[in-house]
């Protein structure tokens, strides 16, 4: 080989282990930013945006969704985060510490010396390994069984800022997918089905779950219409109560009174025709879809419908009205003409009540009431309020888990540290590098109890020691019980997490290192 080529051969693999390095440690960094969020005593994070909104949270997704990541490498870890979202709900944080974990020991393997395919091999058989000791350890739950539910939902809400208030938030979480469960389909679940209204005023202590629906918008009563209907027919209309608007721009010229005069009764009429055959149906709530083309509803339209004694709410967003027609037993109506009786819903009261700061719409007493539950939060500010949001939330997602995998393991880093351990037993029974690799897996699980007590004030070394010496002697449930400062048996101390939120993450981890570990140039385009 000529000695130019070969001094240019050399030269591009250097280059590929500074991509592959710079990967890393970007990668590293951002799941860095986040690992003091991580446990019931970690820290939460201000998130400032430019335009001088304020968020605070301790939801991983939402941290690094937040974040400005430019670096390639570092946006995966952002993405790992909202898979984790999707598919477990909770677990956003762990993922995102686990995967850095992993970074970390594949610097440290790839520095001795092992190949990128001999480390992500291993590691993705550890990662199926790992599943594996997590579902033998793992204990069934029943759906009825309630008070596991709850137990599970108040882990998941134990690491957020609205913590303190997490004996009602639980129950209220649990219920609500118990209600939106049917029992012909036990195994799906769809969270759309749960409508959360967050309105600012009061405390959280003031959420409460309503037995029937609540619209966030006041009835229109700017033409003085009814706020209140008993016996209520409801009716969720898609057209527009407004003079239609022709399809391309044009002007109609005006140039006397009685042409003016004209004008406006046509349009007169026209919504008069409406309206009364809006009447005619028997329809005395009129729930008006938002409208992008023209106005949904005019003001004279409003005049009219308030004499009809016809109670409105505007502006019902086009992605609630599947949940409205299911909860309401009625179907939305695309034209005036097809205003029938039987396309209406029942309710024996609608009305709108003063809420906090704001006024909210009710119904209640809805007959046939299809299978949705309506949530109403409080909160004494909007930080709060949609902090309170997000958590409830994950403990919604956590109860989703449990119905889609009905299994629960121990939290308090419990899970990690027999994972780890099991790990390494295994790893013995491997050959070569890759047992070599799957050790390094095995050690990087154990970033989970290393943090949480970092997190709590503890110290780090003596507990993860303490922890490795009583899984050892077969205590498999022994995590850290980060409220007392203390090593306890984690199910006797009720802390419990879905199988599916610490699966999913070591799973998801992995995929992610692996992916990072297989690049080696980055192309940019324009
Ligand atoms: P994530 O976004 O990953 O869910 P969290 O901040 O919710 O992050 O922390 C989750 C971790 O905290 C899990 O490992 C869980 O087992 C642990 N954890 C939650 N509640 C407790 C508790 N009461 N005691 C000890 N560990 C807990
Ligand atoms: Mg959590």
């Amino acid at each position: 080989m000529p000695p130019k080529q070969k001094n240019e051969l050399y030269k591009e693999s250097a280059r590929k282990k500074d991509v592959r390095t710079s990967n890393i440690e970007a990668a590293k960094a951002v799941a860095d930013a986040v690992r003091t969020s991580l446990g019931p005593r970690g820290m939460d994070k201000m998130v400032a945006a430019p335009n001088g909104e304020v968020i605070i949270t301790n939801d991983g997704a939402t941290i690094l969704q937040k974040m400005t990541v430019t670096q390639p490498a570092a946006k995966m870890l952002v993405e790992l985060s909202k898979s984790q979202d999707v598919v477990a709900g909770d677990g956003t944080t762990s993922v995102v510490v686990i995967c850095g974990a992993l970074l970390k020991k594949c610097q440290e393997l790839l520095e001795k010396g092992v190949h990128p395919t001999i480390i992500s091999d291993s590691f993705s058989k550890a990662s199926a390994k790992a599943c594996e000791i997590l579902e033998s350890i793992a204990i069934p739950v029943d759906m009825e069984d309630r008070e596991a539910l709850i137990r599970a939902a108040n882990t998941s809400l134990s690491s957020k800022v609205v913590s303190q208030y997490s004996s009602l938030l639980s129950p209220m979480a649990v219920d609500a997918v118990l209600r939106v469960m049917d029992p012909a389909r036990p195994n799906m679940l769809d969270l759309r089905d749960i409508k959360v209204v967050a309105k600012a005023g009061g405390t959280i202590d003031d959420s409460e779950m309503v037995d029937g629906m609540v619209f966030d918008q006041k009835a229109a009563k700017s033409a003085g219409g009814p706020t209140r209907m008993e016996d209520a027919k409801v009716g969720l209309i898609q057209f527009q109560i407004s003079p239609p608007k022709t399809d391309i721009e044009n002007n109609v010229v005006v140039s006397d009174y009685n042409q003016m005069d004209r004008i406006y009764k046509e349009e007169r009429n026209y919504i008069l025709s409406v309206v009364k055959k809006i009447k005619a149906s028997g329809c005395n709530v009129l729930l008006i879809q938002k409208s992008i083309l023209r106005d949904a509803v005019t003001d004279l339209a409003l005049h009219y419908l308030a004499k009809a004694k016809i109670m409105v709410v505007r502006d019902i967003e086009r992605d609630e009205i599947e949940l409205i027609s299911k909860t309401l037993g009625c179907l939305p109506i695309a034209h005036v003409d097809n205003m029938k009786p039987e396309k209406l819903g029942s309710a024996k009261l609608v009305e709108e009540v003063e809420v906090g700061k704001g006024r909210v719409v009710k119904i209640t007493g809805i007959e046939n009431k299809g299978r949705t539950a309506t949530v109403l939060l409080r909160g004494s500010n909007k930080m709060v309020l949609e902090e309170a949001d997000r958590s409830l939330h994950d403990a919604l997602c956590v109860i989703r888990c449990l119905v889609n995998k009905r299994f629960l393991i121990a939290g308090g880093s419990s899970p990690e540290v027999q994972v780890s351990m099991q790990l390494a037993h295994w790893s013995k029974t491997l050959q070569g590098m890759e047992s070599f690799c799957v050790r390094a897996f095995a050690e990087a699980l154990e970033v989970v109890p290393y943090t949480l007590s970092e997190n709590a004030g503890l110290n780090p070394i003596n507990i993860v020691t303490e922890l490795r010496k009583l899984h050892a002697a077969g205590e498999k449930y022994a995590g850290i019980n980060v409220k007392k400062g203390c090593i306890t048996n984690m199910l006797e101390g009720d802390v419990v997490q879905p199988l599916l939120v610490t699966t999913s993450a070591i799973t998801l981890a992995t995929e992610c290192v692996r992916m990072i570990l297989k690049i080696d140039d980055i192309v940019p385009t324009r």
